[in-house]
């Protein structure tokens, strides 16, 4: 049996076009097949990168790497009932951990660098079903059938290759909502770059706002569980609009998407090998919410490298069914430990994310308000929580789950 390739990628995204730089590098025969005209024609990202992964994966990526501005101040903003709200924000001047990005710009500039290192990449390729045949995997795709005995799905939260093979469910339970307007700029006069985490901005709604601040524009977006998007005839595209309004952010939109989110938690992971086959990135479900970062980017990357020398080990070997390897090589990298670290906030986010702010709100208003019924902190803390339906025993457990 002749194959097309020592491995095939599914998905020009981050994952896949880390997978496909690390294996160019190492020599592999590979191909990668994007659906987009280009790689981030397709993909939706609020915009802000953890850029360790992308200074392992390009070291230089700071000199030419099309960022916009270095994340150096982060608010958060709460809102609560009849107009309450509290925000804080913390500032460091000079921190390069973490930068807005535009997609589009920034997934053609990497799949850029990856042809210039020798991957094969074919776009406008739409992946529509695959099996299993030979001892490897065939891709029947709109511009004919490939074949290779390793194929790593980087198709996203749809995971084409793992769903075709009957691995993966269709499972939007298992999914968020997000959807991102760019908006012409406001509020830019800040040299770097502004990140603003927004909870419980639309009333109902299990997620959150963000707002990050590009070179000439806004990053506004909302994410939001399935089962608690609100009834209207666009409604992601009303969701984000109610957001810009909340936040009384004008200016002219440049860009509209919306796009599913992998929200399955560190305990629920799906499958993420299988004999031939790997899942990277949002195909393998790694996302992190928890609370105060929102990754999948760096995740993205660091999984399709590993990806790429797990792949190396099995052509080198000829053993294409030995995929966990893949698996062994994840949990020693920071990859799963940061999910599971990221766990317990995520059960904390996802159940009772909506009921804390009205009472943090109450208690701040008592505290800020002088009257002969003044009480005590705790015994106000305590009141506010009763009146709301929530015991002590929940509360403290939710509080060792995000403290701990
Ligand atoms: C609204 C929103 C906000 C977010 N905010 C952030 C953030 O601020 N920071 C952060 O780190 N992460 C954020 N994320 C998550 C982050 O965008 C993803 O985790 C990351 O893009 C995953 O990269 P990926 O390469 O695995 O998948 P994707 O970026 O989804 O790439 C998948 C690629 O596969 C291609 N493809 C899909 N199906 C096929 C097919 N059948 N055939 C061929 N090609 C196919 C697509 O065109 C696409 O190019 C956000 C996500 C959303 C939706």
């Amino acid at each position: 049996m002749s194959f097309d390739a020592d491995v095939i990628i599914v998905g020009g995204g981050l994952s896949g076009l880390s997978a496909g730089i690390t294996m160019a590098r190492e020599g592999l025969n590979t191909i990668l097949l994007e659906r987009g005209e280009y790689s981030g024609a397709k993909n939706v990202s609020g915009g802000r990168m953890y850029i360790h992964s992308l200074l392992k994966l390009v070291p230089d990526a700071l000199e030419k790497a099309p960022l916009e501005k270095p994340i150096t101040k982060e608010t958060y903003l709460m809102f609560c009932e009849n107009n309450k709200k509290i925000s804080f924000s913390f500032e460091e001047k000079g921190k390069r951990n973490s930068y807005s990005v535009l997609r589009a710009k920034f997934d053609r500039w990497l799949a850029n660098e990856a042809e210039n290192l020798g991957l094969l990449i074919s776009y406008s390729t739409n992946v529509y079903n695959a099996y299993r045949e030979h001892e490897g995997i065939t891709l029947e795709t709109d511009k004919g059938a490939l074949k290779a005995p390793i194929v790593i799905d980087a198709s996203g939260v749809t995971s084409v290759v793992f769903r075709s093979l009957g691995l993966r469910n269709f499972s939007p339970d298992k999914w968020m909502l997000g959807v991102k307007e760019v908006v012409k700029g406001n509020g830019l006069e800040r040299e770097e770059g502004e990140a603003i985490t927004v909870v419980n901005a639309i009333k109902g709604a299990k997620g959150g706002g963000f707002i990050y601040t590009n070179k000439d524009t806004l990053s506004v977006g909302f994410t939001i569980t399935f089962d608690s998007i609100p009834k209207s005839e666009k409604p992601a595209k009303d969701l984000v609009e109610e957001f810009r309004e909340k936040m009384g952010i004008e200016g002219e939109v440049l860009e509209y998407s919306a796009h599913a989110i992998p929200y399955y938690g560190y305990k629920n992971l799906p499958r993420l090998y299988d004999k031939n086959v790997i899942a990277v990135g949002d195909a393998a479900g790694f996302l992190i919410n928890d609370g105060f970062t929102i990754r999948g980017m760096d995740l993205a990357i660091a999984s399709g490298m590993v990806a790429g020398i797990a792949v190396k080990k099995l052509v080198e070997s000829r053993n294409y069914e030995n995929t966990e390897i893949y698996y062994k090589m994840l949990e020693e990298s920071f990859i799963l430990r940061h999910l599971e670290l990221a766990y317990n906030r995520f059960s904390v986010i996802n159940s009772s994310l909506s009921l804390y702010p009205d009472v943090i709100c109450k208690v701040l208003s008592d505290m800020f308000t002088v009257s002969e019924d003044r009480r005590t902190l705790i015994s106000d803390a305590l009141i506010r929580l009763k009146e709301s339906g929530i015991t002590l025993g929940k509360a403290l457990d939710d509080l060792r789950k995000v403290v701990l």
